[in-house]
């Protein structure tokens, strides 16, 4: 009997690195697709709404349901609708925007009372969005960091994520966030399994210290693939010790096939 019937999957790193496919990690996604395995995929990006990423799948060949697909912007915004949140400050791009609507949250610029700050990677920050942001948290809004990503993989450098963004307002307002809505909080990954049963989920990531640490936590096995962020040499001195470790998912699912028959 198969071990695995459902996999989480991240994003960069996983199914594109730079906007360029990863052929072999594709391929055997949808090879497992075909034998019956359920795939949800789960990104901390959060400049990018689901509708989108559904969109962007498609270009990847990989058909995907909205609900198939968990962004760091939809649980962020999820979390604070949970939390009666209603008028809120965003510091970020469309993803959080679109995620902030379809939650039922009004986004509102400078010169509002809010009871929710967002942070979120915004390629466009300006020194007046951390300083509003920032005097919005010290008269009492909660922080929300919908990740705390310190980098952003591109094709050949490693840009400023999210995390350096938040560590601004923190270092600013001498408070860290509230709430950290993306990987490695494990509230995220029951976003995405419910109430599957956790021996037959196995999340698949390039980072140590978000996919990796997010399985560590939950208690869902993991395979670290090495075709983004994490290199061999990490694993000599991580703390987040994957379950598997493989060069692709192609490979891993040819080497372990009684895995998912
Ligand atoms: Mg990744």
């Amino acid at each position: 009997m198969r071990k695995y019937r459902l996999i989480v999957t991240d994003l960069d790193g996983v199914i594109w690195r730079g906007g360029k496919p990863l052929i072999q990690n594709i391929k055997a996604l949808k090879e497992l697709m075909r034998k019956g395995v359920k795939v949800k995929y789960l990104t901390n990006n959060a400049t990018k709404s689901r509708v989108e990423y559904v969109e962007i799948l498609k270009n990847y060949d990989l058909g995907a349901d909205i609900n198939d697909i968990i962004t760091s912007a939809y649980a962020a915004t999820y979390w604070v609708k949970k939390n009666n949140g209603r008028f809120v400050f965003i510091v970020g791009e469309a993803g959080l925007f679109y995620e902030a609507v379809a939650n039922d949250l009004i986004p509102v610029s400078h010169d509002m009372r809010v009871d929710h700050v967002i942070v979120g990677l915004d390629r466009h920050l300006t020194y007046s969005k951390i300083r509003e942001a920032s005097r919005m948290i010290q008269e009492g809004a909660v922080f929300v960091a919908a990740n705390i990503d310190s980098t952003l993989p591109v094709e050949n450098r490693l840009d400023p994520g999210a995390g350096s963004i938040v560590e601004m307002i923190a270092k600013a307002t001498g408070r860290d966030p509230d709430f950290i809505a993306g990987k490695p909080n494990k509230w995220i990954l029951d976003l995405a399994i419910g109430d599957t049963d956790k021996d037959s989920v196995l999340i698949i990531g390039d980072r140590l210290d978000t996919d990796i640490a997010l399985g560590n936590r939950a208690g869902v096995d993991t395979l670290l693939v090495l075709t983004g962020a994490s290199k061999p040499d990490d694993l000599e001195t991580t703390e987040y010790m994957p379950t598997y470790v493989a060069k692709d998912l192609y490979s891993f699912i040819h080497d372990y096939p009684e895995l998912f028959e």
